[in-house]
Parts: C-alpha cells; structure tokens; sequence
C-alpha cells in the first residue's frame, strides 16, 4: 500500500476489488482537510490547478466534512480516481489519463440509478421495525411509517401485512438519498387499505382528499348599542353679541328703585339703546308686547321646557306665534318699564322656574340626555377561517395498479444489506 494516508483508512468502510487489483474505497472527508492537502497526500502534482478553471476553483473549498466520497485505487495503492461530491448533484472527478498518466480534474453531475421496488413486510412488532428488520433499509422504515399516520397502526395485529411500492436511488453500489414511497397497503384479516401518499411524503387514505388551509381576512360586524341622545337645539347662544353684565341673577337683591330687598330673576346687560338682541335659540314666540315694570318685552318658548324673556325693548320685531332662529334678531335695546337706563333684562325658565340665565348661556350642552336610542354600529375584525380544498394523490390510480402487479407476481422483497452492485460505475468514471 506503499504511503497510503493512514488516516483516510480510519475512515475506511468498504473496498471491493472490481478489477484485478483495484479498489475502491468509500472514506468520509475529514474536516479541516483541504483539497491541495488531499493531492499532496495522494502524490497528485499541485500542477493541476493550471488546467482548473477559475470557476471550477471555488468548488473545491465547498467540500463539506463528513462528506463519503470514493477513490479508485491501482495495484500499488496510487490514486487512479477520485470522486467527491459537493452538494447534491455535483461532484470533483481527479483521474489519472492512462495514456499520458497525467491527471485531469473536472466537474461532473453525480451519476445514480433510480429504480422502483414492492416490498411485503408481515407486521411483527410495529411497522418501523419490522421494515427496518426486514429489508435493512432504515431510510425506507422511516419513510413508510410517516406516511402511516395516516391511518391507526396501533390496532395492527401480527400477521398483518404492509405492502408499499417505493423509489430508491443507488449511487456506487449503495442506499443513495432518502427513498420516495408512493403508496402502501395493508392487509388485515382479508380488508386491504390503500395509503395514498403525497409528493411530500404524507399518506392519505383517499386518493382525493381534503385538506385543511387557513384564510386569513377581515370580518364586517355589525351591532347595535343603545346610546344617549342630547336633545336638539339645547345649546344656547347669547342674547347680544357683545356682553357686559351689570347685574347678575339673585335671589335676593336691592332694587335700585324701588330700594327694597327683591329677587332678581334675570341677567342686566349693559348696552346701548338700539342694540339688536337676538333669540338665545330656535323657538316660537309666546308674548311680544307691554307688561307693567318689564316694558316693551318678548317671551320665547324654547325646546327642554325653557322659556327666555327680553324686556325693556324699545322696539320689537316679532310677533306671537312667530318662528325664531337662534340668533335672529327679535328687538332693540331700550329703557321702556321700570328701568333706570338702557339694558336688557334678560330671563330664562324652565319649567316655569327662573333660572340662573349664565349657568345655561354659551354652555355646551344644558340639562341631562332624556332618552337614548338603539344605534347600528360597523367594525372590523380580523379573523382567520378554516377552509377546505379537495386535493388529488398524483398518479394514485397507477401507483395501485403497480402495488396490485407486485402482489400478484409473488417476487420477494429486495432486501438492501444484500445489495452488492458493488462496482464503479461506468458513467462515474468518465476518464479511462
Ligand atoms: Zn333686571
């Protein structure tokens, strides 16, 4: 074996002599190691990077440790062939050109055979073991049973029988990539049931089958709440546009005139004679003429049970009966009645009490809400609804009809630890 790395040989797993005196050994890439590491240790001339090109050179730093590649070894234990993969398809090929024994180096694809097998396996313990046991595949056991969850294999019973059709690929004499089931069967007591196995590995037992999605979205919701009205026209405004109090609402007051203590039922606001006063809001008119000490003077009934009065007016505008805005001029600044000079004498009732006029004036809303209503109210929610969508098993029909032909040819199962294809592959070895 002359030099021979001996540290490839801890990894050493399998040779076969194919040819008189060669051999082919599967090692595993060591980590750390380096592919100039690899040619120095084999005797390979660090020449033959001149005829790599620079794409294929960052290749060679993909070698992944663990990585099982195989060499191809002369009677003498010199390098003839070596081919280590990088990924999945890919593989460096170094070989030795008989003609000039000069290596090359190229890039090749990974070649393999893909091959379709049936097996029967009788139900000993559970599925998983007994397909392990039974055909030394445990890529394949694991295979089968996912797919059996499909259906309860606890009420399996001994002696029953699963028979599957699967797809297994063999590279340089050897189990190669995750076999692809396609479909199963079992057998109890006579009863067959079909496995219908999907493109990712999941069994069904329907060939068309439905399948759960979500669909996110949003959801319109309407409702109803009762909810608290505020009367119309409750806001009041002001009885002129300019407001000077000269004397506020009292209870109790000394009457400038009659110089006695009286209540004052009302606001006096400073203005001149003339000024517009104007409706503290909408409402209809209920008095508009002479009343003895209040003079010239409107009453106005408003909504909520209130009621304004404007007296000492030197002119009226409107008449009882009649419609007012708020706002809208009814009469003018005077002094007529019992009055000192001119102002408004401004009252406001509700209810037939007089009210303070400045607690209501100008306030945003005035009393309480007397009665509430049932609204419809929209929004949005987020939701997330099961659907369901029917789902056919591809080629289904034609992978019980090759289940049903293996049954019925009776061949026995291929069990893997006998396989022993061991040779190098022709299409692997594209330099002779
Ligand atoms: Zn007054």
């Amino acid at each position: 074996m002359g030099k021979k790395n001996l540290k490839f040989m801890l990894f050493f797993i399998l040779s076969i002599n194919i040819l008189f005196a060669s051999t082919i050994n599967r090692l595993k890439w060591k980590r750390g190691d380096s592919f100039s590491s690899y040619l120095k240790d084999n005797g390979v001339n660090i020449n033959i990077f001149n005829i790599v090109s620079a794409d294929d050179l960052k290749f060679l730093s993909e070698i992944r440790a663990g990585v099982t590649f195989y060499e191809l070894l002369d009677s003498s234990g010199k390098l003839e062939q070596v081919l280590i993969p990088i990924g999945e398809k890919t593989q460096i090929f170094l070989g030795k050109v008989r003609a000039t024994g000069k290596y090359t180096f190229d890039i090749i694809s990974i070649i393999y055979d893909d091959k379709e097998y049936g097996a029967t396996v009788s139900i000993d313990s559970n599925p998983y073991i007994d397909v392990k046991n039974t055909l030394h595949n445990s890529k394949l056991a694991n295979k089968v049973s996912q797919a059996l969850k499909a259906v309860n294999t606890k009420k399996l019973k001994k002696g029953d029988k699963l028979s599957f059709i699967y797809e297994q690929k063999t590279r340089m004499g050897l189990p190669y990539d995750i076999p692809d089931v396609k479909i199963e069967m079992l057998e109890t007591k006579g009863k067959k049931q079909f496995i219908y196995i999907d493109e990712d590995g999941y069994g069904y037992v329907s060939d068309k089958t439905s399948q759960a999605y979500t669909v996110k979205g949003r959801k319109k919701i309407t409702f109803t709440k009762r909810v608290a009205i505020k009367r119309g026209g409750i806001r009041f405004g002001m009885p002129l546009r300019h407001i000077r109090i000269t004397s506020p609402f009292s209870y109790r007051r000394w009457h400038p005139i009659l110089h006695i203590y009286r209540p004052h039922h009302g606001t006096d606001f400073g203005a001149r004679r003339g000024t517009p006063l104007l409706a503290v809001n909408n409402g209809r008119v209920t008095y508009a003429g002479w009343m003895r000490g209040y003079g010239r003077v409107v009453k106005i009934r408003h909504a909520g049970g209130y009621e304004s009065l404007y007296a000492h007016q030197s002119r009226m505008r409107v008449h009882v009966g009649q419609h007012v805005k708020k706002g809208q001029i009814i009469g003018y600044v005077g002094s007529s009645g019992r009055s000192t000079g001119p102002h408004l004498h401004f009252g406001l009732a509700k209810n037939g009490r007089w009210v303070n006029p400045m607690k209501v004036l100008g306030k945003k809303y005035v009393g309480r809400a007397s009665r509430s209503v049932l609204k419809k109210f929209t929004k949005y929610k987020d939701t997330t609804t099961t659907k369901y969508r029917t789902i056919s098993i591809k080629n289904a029909g034609s992978n019980r009809e090759k289940l049903l032909k293996y049954l019925k040819s009776g061949k026995k199962p291929f069990i893997w630890s006998a396989f022993k294809g061991m040779s190098m592959n022709i299409e692997d070895v594209p330099y002779d």
